[in-house]
């Protein structure tokens, strides 16, 4: 215990680097976008400007849509979808998500924004919404303390490359596999 304390004091001691950092959370299991949350809601605590930039958002509000809105701090750019499954719109989503991408710009350069949230961005790559160079272009040049934090499935190479944290979340289990409908506070 005392060679491990001392190689942990050690490596505490040599992370002396402060900077933003980009922040990648991933996988099929559930707990992406609610982990994004939770460290919006450490960055409230210390008073942090906070940006939220949701792509594709549900039909219904989530109990944080409701409770974020409500604080100061927080602003947030919701992507206006046009997708339904009846009237799947490929064009009318590009748009939308070009329009949101170009709304969200305004904060990477925004010295006085401390995190941006880019919620479900990583479908916006893969569905080739949005062009993936010029969002790592946009993001290698943002302010420099800023902290990013991206979620959605099946994150590219080049995102992986790009962020500092990575965490891959396994689905294991989910309870709607078991036909038990959304529940609120946990889903929505
Ligand atoms: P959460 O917002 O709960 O952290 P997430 O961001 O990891 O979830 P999303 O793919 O964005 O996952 O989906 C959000 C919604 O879908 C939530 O209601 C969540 O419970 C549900 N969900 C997430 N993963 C799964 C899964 N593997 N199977 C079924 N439903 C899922
Ligand atoms: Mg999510």
């Amino acid at each position: 215990m005392q060679r491990k304390k001392a190689h942990i004091d050690a490596r505490i001691k040599k992370a002396s680097i402060d900077k933003g950092i980009i922040v990648l959370l991933t996988g099929n299991g559930k707990g992406k976008s609610s982990s994004a949350l939770g460290m919006v809601c450490r960055a409230l605590g210390h008073n942090m400007q906070i940006a939220i930039v949701k792509f594709l958002k549900g039909t219904q509000d989530t109990g944080e849509d409701v409770f974020l809105t409500k604080q100061t701090n927080i602003r947030t750019i919701t992507m206006n979808t046009g997708f339904t499954w009846d009237t799947q719109d490929r064009e009318l989503d590009k748009k939308m998500a070009l329009e949101t991408w170009q709304q969200a710009e305004q904060y990477f350069g925004d010295k006085y924004i401390d995190l941006v949230v880019l919620d479900e961005l990583t479908y916006m790559i893969n569905y080739k919404y949005l062009d993936e160079k010029v969002i790592l272009n946009t993001l290698n040049n943002r302010q420099k303390n800023q902290h990013i934090i991206i979620t959605g499935r099946s994150a590219t190479k080049d995102l992986i490359a790009i962020a500092d944290t990575v965490s891959e979340i396994t689905d294991i289990k989910h309870a709607f596999r078991s036909d038990i409908k959304a529940q609120k506070g946990i889903d929505l």
